[in-house]
């Protein structure tokens, strides 16, 4: 059994890192992605047919994109790579995955789970409304099908994502009606001694930030959401309230949003590891130490779905999960290597704090959301029917709240709604984030049809 191929979860940065590693070692892992191509969010790959050139695609992480790439082509020969294959559930020491309308089994004894990340956002009152879209989907829109989502667009969030998506566009030649950041300045300047240890990753925020005011963009710090405007076919313009607390309205045709990064942590909540509140991140995170190790036997985690940490952090975390699995199987490695790898993840998770405080998951946003918020889009549950639920029925734990009021019960399982649904709970009840707790993972993971066949 000692023979049998490990799994990768994800072809992104770690995934495909973690890859790569073990075909070094003479090992020939099955790797697994729903995606049609590997390369991740990051270094997603242009569709057959498209030219667009490395640079264009991908800015100043061209050349980081070409090694990923390189290297990833230079094992495929050698592994057993499934693309679009959706890993839909977990147990027993197998793998429930999707591909085409079938669903097969993949036994495993041991997985690196390196499923990446989503977008984390807030609901705010009319953020149905077509046209509305989250940074990242947004970003996709333009890397991948070249097409922009509006002509006079705002951006609005936080996090490094809200000014590289809107510098994107802006390159890109699309109309920019502005940038609108909940993070206030003042966080940003405290933040300035943490930030200045990122190196080139913050000059290249720096950089971002001053192509977009060169360009007479408009920018504020500090902004409150208030509502999105429009008729059923469209958005029309956003209405804000400024750092002085003075309400505007930005006439605009789309809107793309998004709080930071929320990891996919339901494979590994289905293998069975305990989780727990990281209070920087504010988010539930399953247990690992930093090679990767989790608290269950042969399960790894690497990369942004065990905490966000970026794509050079993903890539070390990826090859220092696969170089753990070797050790594990009493593979020799190189200790130097190892040694090198946690110096780098240590050295960026210092980096990361700091860009945690400059752009703080805005919770007050959710926890002051109005009552007639749609909260749970798949659902049609409001902020007020879930206060109600948590107040009238004693929900005081997600997974309650959720079995009495139907947030977080459709399509997307809470991945979407869930982040703002928790903060909504703590601040009804006035608790804790960590005391409310987090939805369970439940299978399966990502929508998937009806009629599939095993
Ligand atoms: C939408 C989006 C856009 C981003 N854009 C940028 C950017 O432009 N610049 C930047 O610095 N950072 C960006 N980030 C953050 C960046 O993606 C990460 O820091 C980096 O890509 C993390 O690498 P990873 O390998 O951990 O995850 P990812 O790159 O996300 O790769 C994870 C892979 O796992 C696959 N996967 C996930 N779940 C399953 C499953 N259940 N079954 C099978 N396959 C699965 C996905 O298809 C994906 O290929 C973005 C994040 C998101 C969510």
């Amino acid at each position: 059994m000692n023979d049998s191929p490990p799994v990768v979860v994800g072809a992104g940065p770690a995934g495909v890192r973690a890859a790569a590693t073990l075909a070094a070692a003479g090992l020939a892992p099955i790797v697994l992605d729903e995606a049609p191509a590997s390369g991740g969010q990051i270094y997603r790959r242009a569709p057959a047919g498209f030219t667009r050139p490395y640079r264009a695609l991908y800015g100043f992480d061209a050349a980081k994109a070409h090694r990923l790439h390189d290297a990833f082509d230079g094992i495929r020969g050698g592994i057993d790579y499934r693309p679009d294959t959706l890993v839909w559930d977990l147990k027993h020491g197998a793998l429930h995955c999707l591909s085409g309308k079938r669903s097969r089994e993949v036994p495993y004894r041991d997985v690196i789970l390196a499923p990446g990340a989503r977008d984390r956002i807030i609901p705010f009152p009319g953020w149905t409304l077509p046209g509305i879209y989250t940074l990242g989907g947004a970003q996709i829109a333009l890397k991948h099908q070249g097409c922009a989502i509006g002509h006079r667009i705002v951006f609005m969030g936080t996090g490094p994502l809200l000014y590289l998506v809107a510098y994107q566009y802006a390159k890109a030649g699309a109309g920019i009606a502005a940038v609108l950041d909940t993070a206030p300045f003042a966080a940003k300047s405290r933040a300035l001694p943490g930030l200045l240890r990122g190196g080139s990753t913050f000059a290249k925020g720096l950089w971002y930030v001053a192509a977009l005011r060169a360009r007479g963009i408009v920018m504020a710090n500090g902004i409150r959401p208030v509502a999105a405007e429009g008729m059923d076919t469209a958005v029309s313009a956003l209405r804000y309230r400024n750092a002085a607390g003075t309400e505007r309205r930005l006439a605009c045709d789309a809107i793309a949003f998004g709080f930071g990064l929320s990891s996919e942590t339901q494979l590994a909540d289905l293998a069975e590891i305990p989780f727990a509140f990281d209070p920087v991140q504010q988010q539930f995170l399953p247990e690992r130490d930093i090679a990767g190790r989790t608290p269950v036997r042969g399960v790894y985690l690497a990369g942004d779905g065990s905490g966000i940490a970026g794509a050079d952090a993903a890539e070390l975390g990826g090859e220092r999960a696969a170089l753990a699995l070797l050790e594990d199987r009493g593979h020799a490695v190189n200790k130097p290597r190892v040694a090198a790898l946690e110096r780098a993840l240590r050295k960026i998770a210092g980096f990361r704090v700091a860009l945690d405080a400059a752009f703080p998951f805005p919770v007050d946003i959710a926890a002051g959301m109005p009552d007639e918020t749609l909260l749970c889009r798949c659902e049609s549950v409001t902020a007020g029917e879930f206060r109600r639920a948590a107040r009238e029925l004693d929900a005081g734990e997600m997974n309650r709240a959720k079995a009495f009021s139907r947030c977080g019960m459709g399509r997307c399982q809470g991945r979407v709604c869930g982040p703002a649904a928790a903060a909504v709970l703590a601040a009804a009840l006035n608790l804790p984030p960590a005391q409310i707790g987090r939805l369970r993972g439940q299978p399966p993971v990502k929508p998937i049809p009806m009629g599939v066949g095993s």
